[in-house]
């Protein structure tokens, strides 16, 4: 094998090129990027003072594939977990702390959920039915709403489960798979019997070491990994090189970026990218059909005195039905040592979700008012902002549905046959999250090039 092509240098892509240089070293491995610079939804910059992300934040620690690539790269004493461990629920118009006895939403401890507030009396009765039902496990895939409101009623699920899963993938968790997008729910659901004594069962193994923290990121933001990812890939890296058509070349394809022939293709654009340039395999059809969410994240720097709420945790996130537009907010210059400051609180603002795209259409001046008249009735901001940065991620969050377990391996074994040297990954495959990604890129590469 003499020459490996990458598309796409997001974290799929890039993790991608650096699995290769390891399994076949002596390929020439260059990496396609469409915009002018590497990263994908990964983007640190400059805000009110500081380095603040426009994307991800922070990484998960469960899921070992970003901490481990962190201390391979040399970034493991970078690492830090943040300040807030809890976070608050916006409900009936009040900000309310997430109980920490939960697993993704599923609350293991019913009195500290009737503590909280969050779920009414009656709603509590009806989740406390589960400690006494005997529940069929789990079997096959299952819209995450249908399972959490059938053990543990609507409030439960609409006041926590929706809310946490929702917010992480920008979806309706009445139509998100349980086995893609909350694998832990799913094993604890297939266990049958009562769902919060699995959930608990699970919460204690997972949290067995309590000085572990659940989410780590770099000090110096997310785009720390991406920098030192882009140095240690031995690759050529090409910004501003979209491909655009991938041609089958003999036992090699040719891109039309470049004139030579390569012997392995990795393709880690997002889902609408990469079907088309799979050309007539059945997988352009299943990959195009995946749906997309678009979300708008607006930065705002705000003098301390301008706001009420003594942001005392990590952020709040929104119970739907939408009252506005705001879906999440965090409070970041708490949520982390390195972005505190005595005069300005910086928050990062979320709006846009599966069936809720307003936020997209309007003007940056608009959205911003929005946003701050939404945060005086949320945490008491009053006046305006002294900086504001308004990211727009469009088309950035897949919408897994149930059964997309099978759909990404259909796409795959399609894939495999009918491109013979050409894989598929990225953030609409094997799971959105930064570890999800860091993982599959790399896995992808071992599997083509091993
Ligand atoms: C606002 C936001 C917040 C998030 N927060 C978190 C978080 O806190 N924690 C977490 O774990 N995850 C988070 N995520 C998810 C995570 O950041 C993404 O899912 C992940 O970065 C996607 O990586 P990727 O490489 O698969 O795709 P992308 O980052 O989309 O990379 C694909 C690349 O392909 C390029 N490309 C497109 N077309 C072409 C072409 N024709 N030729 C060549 N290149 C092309 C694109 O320009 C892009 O650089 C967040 C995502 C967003 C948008």
């Amino acid at each position: 094998m003499r020459r490996v092509a990458v598309i796409g240098a997001g974290l799929t892509g890039l993790s991608a090129a650096y699995e290769a240089n390891r399994v076949a070293p002596d390929a020439e491995v260059v990496v396609f990027e469409a915009s002018d610079r590497p990263g994908g939804r990964v983007r640190t910059t400059a805000f009110a003072g500081h380095l603040v992300d426009e994307g991800a934040d922070a990484f998960l620690v469960r899921v070992p594939d970003a901490v481990e690539l962190c201390e391979e790269l040399g970034l493991g004493d970078e690492l830090v977990a943040p300040a807030q461990r809890t976070a608050f629920i916006r409900v009936d118009g009040k900000l309310r702390r997430l109980p920490s006895e939960q697993l993704l939403g599923v609350p293991t401890d019913l009195d500290a959920l009737a503590a909280s507030g969050i779920v009414t009396a009656a709603g509590v009765e009806v989740a406390r039915r589960d400690l006494e039902a005997a529940h069929e496990p789990l079997r096959g895939d299952a819209p995450i709403g249908e399972v959490i409101r059938e053990r543990l009623g609507d409030e439960v699920h609409e006041r926590l489960v929706a809310p946490l899963i929702g917010g992480i993938n920008a979806g309706d968790a009445d139509h998100l798979s349980i086995r893609a997008c909350a694998p832990q729910l799913a094993a604890a659901a297939e266990q049958g019997g009562s769902l919060v004594a699995a959930a608990a069962r699970m919460r204690a193994r997972s949290s067995a070491d309590p000085s572990r923290p659940v989410f780590n990121a770099p000090r110096g933001g997310m785009g720390v990994v991406i920098d030192r990812l882009t140095k240690a890939v031995e690759a050529e890296i090409r910004t501003s090189t979209p491909v655009r058509s991938l041609q089958r070349d003999g036992t090699r394809w040719t891109l039309d970026a470049d004139p030579e022939p390569f012997d392995r293709v990795i393709v880690t654009t997002p889902a609408p990218v990469a079907a088309s340039l799979l050309g007539r395999s059945e997988a352009t059809g299943l990959l195009a059909a995946i749906p997309l969410v678009s979300v708008v994240m607006t930065t705002l720097a705000v003098r301390r005195e301008r706001i009420d709420h003594p942001l005392d945790g990590s952020g709040f996130l929104v119970v739907g039905p939408a009252e506005g537009i705001i879906t999440a907010c965090s409070f970041s210059s708490s949520k982390w040592d390195h972005l505190s400051n005595p005069d300005n609180v910086v928050l990062r603002v979320s709006a846009g979700r599966d069936g809720d795209q307003q936020a997209l259409s309007m003007s940056d001046a608009e959205l911003t008012r929005t946003i701050e008249a939404e945060l005086a009735d949320m945490i008491g901001m009053h006046g305006q902002a002294s900086e504001v940065r308004v990211t727009r991620w469009v088309d950035a969050f897949p919408q897994y549905r149930p059964g997309h377990v099978e759909l990404v391996a259909e796409i795959e074994a399609t894939v495999s046959s009918d491109l013979p040297g050409v894989a598929v990954a990225g953030a609409a495959m094997h799971g959105l999250g930064v570890p999800a990604c860091i993982g599959q890129g790399r896995m992808t590469a071992r599997a083509l090039l091993g």
